[in-house]
């Protein structure tokens, strides 16, 4: 039997992601096979040839253009037979994708896994990752969601993987694409920074947020928030990290006026190296950061960014 592992890409680029599923997929020792699904995207494919796959399935049709969860489902259930494993990558679309599969085979899936243990028993964070499950999946085919961060992307390989197309046409048109709406940034992606800078509501507004912006221009950081930040209308809602945000795990992580809250800690915890900047000394940031400064932040930020 083999695994496969669902691509993510934008019908022109293969977004790391991918790469990180991919290396999951490999410590489960069986033969990887790639699918991509979407419309006009042969060049995915053929910088997907580069890696340790055995076979890209190619399914490339305009059903797909924009990867809605619901035909994709259905082409990933039509495939399943022919697999142990279906890994995606936990992300919002590895998110919405892999529990319909499950529904739709009639088997339970493993979310959000952070270790494999075998080939059937994986571990998954649980109360806002204070705790590890293992947890063992009994079903024949496993389908499992991975924590990106918990894997080192896999890198090129000449192994050579050959193409194959795949059709179907069961799309039951339970959804229709009607419109994207994307903000863009100079910055880089939350979740894929090497540097990311939050800010909590210790920044006191939005415009105190242009203090961050400042230090993550230095740094070519991207900039976080906490739940209370956003909610108090500092950042906007996809800046937020955390177990109901984005979980990020960057080589820097900049807390500045935010307590640590277990779930604030939850989609930031995994970070190499982490900084915080509290003025209260007591706070529960301080428990995991590396380097920590108790001051105002309205009077070290001005000053570091000097330094930089
Ligand atoms: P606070 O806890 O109010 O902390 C502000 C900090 O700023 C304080 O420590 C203070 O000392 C410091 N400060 C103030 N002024 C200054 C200054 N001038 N200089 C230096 N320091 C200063 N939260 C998330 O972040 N992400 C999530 O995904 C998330 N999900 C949640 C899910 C659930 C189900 C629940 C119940 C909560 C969730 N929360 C989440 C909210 C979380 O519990 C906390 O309320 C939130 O993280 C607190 O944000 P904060 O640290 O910005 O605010």
């Amino acid at each position: 039997m083999a695994t496969l592992v669902i691509a993510e890409h934008d019908n022109a680029q293969l977004k790391p992601a991918t790469l990180h599923a991919l290396a999951a997929a490999a410590e489960l020792n069986t033969e990887t096979d790639l699918l991509i699904m979407g419309h006009q995207c042969q060049a995915v494919a053929d910088v997907a040839v580069g890696l340790k796959v055995g076979t890209i399935l190619l399914a490339d049709a305009v059903e797909y253009e924009h990867q809605l969860a619901e035909p994709c489902a259905e082409l990933v259930q039509s495939l399943a037979c022919d697999y142990s494993h279906i890994v995606a990558a936990a992300t919002t679309t590895g998110k919405n994708l892999l529990p319909r599969v499950a529904a739709l085979l009639d088997v339970g899936m493993v979310s959000e896994v952070i270790a494999i243990e075998s080939s059937d028993t994986f571990c998954r964070p649980i109360y806002a990752g204070n705790a590890i499950a293992t947890v063992q999946a009994l079903d024949a085919i496993k389908l499992l969601t991975v924590r990106a961060s918990a894997f080192t992307a896999v890198g090129s390989s000449d192994h050579g993987a050959t193409i194959r197309k795949v059709t179907f046409s069961g799309d039951s048109g339970g959804s229709r694409f009607v419109s994207e709406a994307l903000a863009s940034s100079a910055r880089p992606e939350l979740t894929a920074a090497r540097v990311v800078i939050s800010g909590g509501r210790g920044m006191g507004s939005k415009e105190n947020f242009a203090l961050l912006e400042q230090l993550a221009d230095k740094l070519n950081g991207a900039i976080g928030a906490t739940r209370a930040a956003v909610d108090a209308g500092f950042a906007a809602n996809d800046m937020q990290v955390g177990q109901t945000g984005k979980i990020v795990a960057p080589e820097l992580y900049i807390a500045v006026g935010l307590s640590g809250a277990i779930q604030h800690l939850a989609g930031m915890k995994e970070a190499k190296v982490i900084v915080a900047i509290n003025k209260d000394a007591d706070a529960p940031i301080f428990e995991v950061a590396d380097y920590g400064l108790v001051a105002d932040l309205f009077e070290v930020l001005p000053e570091l960014e000097q330094l930089l």
